[in-house]
């Protein structure tokens, strides 16, 4: 294999404002969040997943999804990014000023019934609606496939279930289709034959790869993704995030590693790592336990380098 096949530039999508937050029991105050998210604006993060419009009572961290996509939504050059659990929420999302609504469906009947207790027709009808709306207000509406990658409950996912599913949902007006290993279950040689499967179903420039760092391999999941060409992955700062409906979950892939491994190939992302392991630092701090980030940990290469020479 050639690693001239590897992309130029890779697209990141920085979902710890969403993903992370989500999972952190102490509510994070709103204005918190806004700084947060401004920061990682600021660090080069061009496409943020902020907020979900999903209903209080299911996550009370994402209550206050329309004031933190107000305080944010006039900051030119982000594609703000807001998950909705149904046609309501993206009706709120869509008047809060997202430009992109995004529906988790799970590959899997029996985690999607636990996730949402709709089937995946249910879902894709639901789906349906969505991007209706969301077309009417110019507002691209995408779907990430939870537990594509590998199911806590029903185990393996068949690759060309999750490249049907995705090619049904571009159907139905996915702008874009997120393939996620939720709880890091897959390998890079599985990522490999999943990316082709669905390439293969929906073209090249729409897929990105959603991946959990669970057992350690999420960087070489992402790998092995570029390698097959994909070029845009969902992280999150820190390495925060998980999921909240069955135990077992850890963070995403942290979006400093993923950048520091970019960067390192010769890979551009137009982000900048100091500033976003400051964001991952001061959250560290503000959360007082140590993230799961290895970059906020050891520092970059040219750091340590530059430690010893002195
Ligand atoms: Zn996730």
């Amino acid at each position: 294999m050639s690693l001239s096949k590897l992309p130029r530039r890779v697209r990141v999508i920085e979902v710890g404002p969403r993903d992370g937050f989500q999972m952190e029991s102490r509510f994070v105050p709103t204005d918190r969040k806004v700084e947060v998210i401004e920061q990682l604006a600021a660090a080069g993060l061009v496409a943020i997943e902020a907020t979900s419009f999903v209903h209080p009572r299911v996550i009370p961290q994402m209550a206050d999804a329309a004031e933190v996509m107000a305080a944010i939504r006039d900051r030119q050059g982000v594609r703000w990014i807001a998950l909705v659990p149904n046609l309501k929420g993206a009706e709120r999302a869509i008047a809060a000023g997202a430009h992109e609504v995004r529906l988790v469906v799970c590959a899997t009947e029996a985690y999607n019934q636990r996730n949402v207790g709709l089937t995946i027709d249910e879902s894709a009808s639901r789906f349906a609606t969505i991007a209706e709306r969301a077309a009417v207000a110019s507002v691209s509406a995408t779907v990430v496939f939870g537990v594509a990658l590998g199911c806590p409950i029903e185990g393996d996912v068949p690759v060309d279930h999750v490249a049907s599913l995705a090619e049904r949902f571009v159907a139905l007006g996915a702008s874009e289709v997120g393939i996620a290993d939720s709880y890091g279950l897959s390998n890079p040689v599985h990522v490999r034959e999943a990316v082709r499967a669905v390439r293969s179903a929906i073209g090249d420039r729409i897929l990105w790869l959603h991946l959990h760092d669970t057992r350690g391999l999420g960087l070489a999941n992402a790998l092995a993704a570029m390698q097959e060409g994909v070029d845009a992955f969902d992280t999150a700062f820190g390495g925060l995030g998980g999921t909240p409906i069955m135990k077992g979950a850890s963070g995403n892939i942290a979006t400093e590693d993923l950048v520091y491994m970019c960067h390192e190939m010769g890979i551009e992302t137009g982000v900048d790592l100091a500033r976003v392991r400051a964001v991952s630092a001061s959250i560290q701090d503000w959360l007082g336990r140590t993230l799961p980030s290895h970059v906020l940990g050891a520092g970059t290469r040219d750091e340590l380098m530059a430690l010893n020479r002195d």
